[in-house]
């Protein structure tokens, strides 16, 4: 599968977008940076986005992302696949018709250019031709990492967390994983701001990584806050006995 970094940073500043994945063109990991960075073309061929939580960085082009879709015709609606904590969260909040209309019912009811489905964590779920398993992970708000793997091939994708367990002992379980994304915001000095926040520092990464088994494996970093990004790439060198990289914005990464 193919992976496009349209935005992979927890923060927005000029040249710095918010997070967002696209796989194989069709499949989004979260929906931070998308209608900044997609030709209307591109967008046209999202039919899925997967969700790990309700933050806004997280979620913040999809509203967009449909008004253009509507408003320019479209086969099948996009589909927000995420836990039912995050789906309802989405509607009450974000589609209200106060914040922006309720795209299930529009154009029509019959034919919305939006739909939502909520999935069980731990439970396997197939979309497109790839199966994903969402597995919560420890953040402010209930928020899941996701597996997805098409053929023999698998990913890992923390979003948001904070120390975790579950996600990891998954990780070790699975056959063909070519390679972790993991979040890592903000740098060792700011570690209480990042307990608090439910967010990772490279300290905290350090120790996490002792929880995976597989040592040969990419392991790529997500969600750093740009204004630490020197001070990151300095305390992440120091971890060590890992292949860790940060992820490249408008780069495609191959698995
Ligand atoms: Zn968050
Ligand atoms: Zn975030």
């Amino acid at each position: 599968m193919e992976i496009r970094i349209l935005g992979c940073y927890g923060g927005e500043l000029p040249g710095y977008r918010v997070c967002s994945f696209a796989v194989d063109g069709k499949l989004l990991l979260d929906a931070g940076s998308v209608t900044s960075v997609l030709r209307l073309s591109e967008q046209r061929r999202i039919s899925s986005i997967l969700v790990t939580h309700t933050h806004l960085d997280h979620i913040k082009d999809i509203p967009f992302l449909v008004a253009n879709l509507v408003a320019e015709g479209f086969h099948e609606p996009v589909n927000i696949i995420s836990t039912g904590w995050v789906i309802e969260g989405i509607k009450f909040h974000l589609f209200n018709g106060a914040l922006w209309p309720d795209f299930t019912v529009l154009p029509t009811a019959e034919s919305p250019v939006l739909k939502f489905t909520s999935i069980e964590p731990g439970a396997d779920f197939s979309v497109q031709d790839f199966t994903i398993r969402a597995i919560p992970v420890n953040h402010t708000v209930p928020a899941v990492g996701y597996i997805i793997r098409q053929g023999r091939s698998a990913i890992l994708y923390t979003g948001d967390t904070g120390p975790t367990e579950r996600i990891w002992e998954e990780a070790n379980k699975l056959r063909g994983l070519k390679a972790v994304i993991v979040e890592s915001s903000f740098p060792n000095r700011l570690r209480a701001m990042a307990e608090s926040s439910g967010h990772m520092t490279p300290i905290l990464l350090k120790r996490e990584l002792k929880k995976l088994n597989r040592k040969d494996i990419p392991i790529l970093l997500t969600h750093m806050k740009p204004q630490y990004l020197g001070l990151l790439r300095k305390e992440v060198r120091s971890i060590g006995q890992f292949q860790i990289s940060f992820l490249r914005q408008g780069e495609r990464y191959r698995f």
